[in-house]
């Protein structure tokens, strides 16, 4: 029977490689709850699971510096409502097109479901580079984008948060522009500035609370966080905070990359510096080798995954470890990967970790702190109130991250496949969908 949807998906899609790939690891999962719950199959919870709700895109004019009209195209896929408003980042990138939307959106709803929160899956974004634009440049664009957007969402219908490219200077120009539209302020993006409704921990929250799964992992698997070796692919923000907690606990981070290449510090990445680099002045990676002379940088990204490493963080981007790197991460030892990034490891890669023993995080579980602390923000927004740090950041751990963990590892063993979090985190996050979809009859 999912052959059968598999199929269709295929069909009805095409040309969206990410999304099939999305879709069909996902369908693997499930099979076994399909067989279980016949009233699923009768409903049709799984055709209309992989049909977003609705689609929309849209023009996004602006005027560059040199005043130019630049023209990119927005997006945002409200893909599934069924147990709270849409919820998920949006995306900046050249690579962002349909099926990279789609992709992103429909992993979000199994990953929500997964917090335990009240929020449904949702993505968007635009072809746009912010790379190399002004702050004016940046500003104008968002605004535009805004323009169309404002009147799809809000803080009870859609609640769209950062992704790559998008980080507190963009949300608070998307913001500014919607709160001019709507004239209303509400808890409508999240990610926002501290003195404006944002939430203490946001900013770390992905990165933190994959440090957090990965221990429990870890424990499982008898292993030390301290004076483990650690490579955190990326430079963003989920790289940067999950290398932090790393370091704070004890690990040594020894390399991270950019998407033109990749450090090695056998001393141990000087993350003052990289925060400097890409978080203050927006620069390559690359410059980190003048603070730090005995580092070495290369070009070209892949390479980080042959740095001998017994922890390994890919948390830049989709498919950034194939089969051959993840090859090469076993030969060279290592314990265990857990993914930052969303869908970083290829189908292929995968089965080479878990035929290998290696513990083995998937992103939909091991990255739902973000979005976990996004759902946080829009609870304090609606009480009215901030909390702080230190409860925030153990709700991330004890409330979220432990509770998924555990989740995952429960599914996995009813399901006659213990350890495979993989399948647990889909069969988990699908079961509390599938019943609320149930609930609500077809729509
Ligand atoms: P950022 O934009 O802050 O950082 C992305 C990092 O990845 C940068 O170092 C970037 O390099 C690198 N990168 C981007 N695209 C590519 C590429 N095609 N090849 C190689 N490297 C690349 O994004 P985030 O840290 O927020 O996001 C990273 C990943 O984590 C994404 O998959 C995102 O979907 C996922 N994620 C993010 C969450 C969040 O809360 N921010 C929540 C859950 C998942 P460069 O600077 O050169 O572009």
């Amino acid at each position: 029977m999912v052959k059968a949807i598999f199929e269709q998906v295929k069909k009805r899609n095409p040309g969206e490689p990410e999304f099939h790939q999305a879709v069909e690891e996902v369908l693997e999962s499930i099979a076994p709850v399909l067989e279980k719950h016949p009233e699923y199959k009768a409903a049709g919870i799984v055709e209309r699971l992989v049909e977003p709700e609705r689609q929309i895109l849209f023009r996004v004019p602006w005027v560059d510096d040199k005043g130019v009209v630049q023209v990119n195209r927005g997006f945002r896929v409200e893909f599934n409502s069924a147990i709270g408003p849409y919820k998920g980042g949006l995306r900046l990138h050249p690579s962002v097109y349909i099926g990279i939307i789609k992709f992103l959106g429909f992993e979000q709803i199994l990953k929500n479901s997964l917090t335990g929160l009240a929020m449904g899956g949702g993505k968007g974004g635009a072809d746009f580079d912010p790379k190399g634009k002004s702050d004016g440049e940046v500003m104008r664009f968002c605004q535009s984008f805004m323009g169309e957007l404002a009147r799809h969402i809000g803080p009870d219908t859609d609640v769209p948060a950062g992704d790559i490219g998008v980080g507190g200077r963009e949300i608070g120009y998307l913001y500014g522009m919607y709160r001019k539209i709507r004239n209303e302020f509400t808890g409508v993006l999240t990610g926002k500035g501290l003195d404006w409704g944002g939430s203490l921990v946001r900013t770390e929250a992905t990165g933190y609370g994959l440090v957090y799964f990965l221990l429990q992992m870890l424990k499982d698997a008898g292993k030390d966080i301290k004076g483990a070796t650690v490579v955190s692919s990326g430079s963003g923000n989920v790289s940067i905070y999950a290398a932090q907690k790393c370091q704070q606990l004890g690990a040594k981070v020894v390399a991270m990359s950019d998407s033109a290449g990749y450090l090695y510090d056998k001393d141990g990445i000087d993350l003052k510096v990289v925060q400097q680099l890409k978080e203050v002045e927006r620069k390559r990676i690359k410059e980190y080798i003048k603070h730090r002379p005995d580092a070495k940088y290369q070009e070209g990204c892949s390479g980080i995954w042959t740095i001998k490493c017994d922890i390994a963080l890919p948390n830049a981007t989709q498919n950034e470890i194939n089969k051959k790197s993840a090859e090469t991460l076993v030969e060279n030892g290592v314990w265990a990967v857990a993914e930052g990034a969303n869908m970083p490891s290829t189908p292929d890669a995968i089965k080479v970790f878990l035929k290998n023993k290696v513990a083995f995080g998937p992103a939909k579980a091991a990255n739902a702190g973000g979005v976990a602390v996004s759902g946080l923000e829009m609870a304090q927004n609606s009480q009215r109130l901030s909390w702080s740090f230190e409860k925030t950041d153990k709700y991330l751990d004890e409330g979220i991250m432990q509770h998924i963990y555990r989740s995952a590892k429960k599914s996995a063993e009813e399901y006659g496949q213990p350890g495979n979090l993989v399948v647990g985190a889909n069969i988990a996050g699908f079961e509390k969908v599938a019943r609320a979809m149930l609930a609500q009859g077809i729509i």
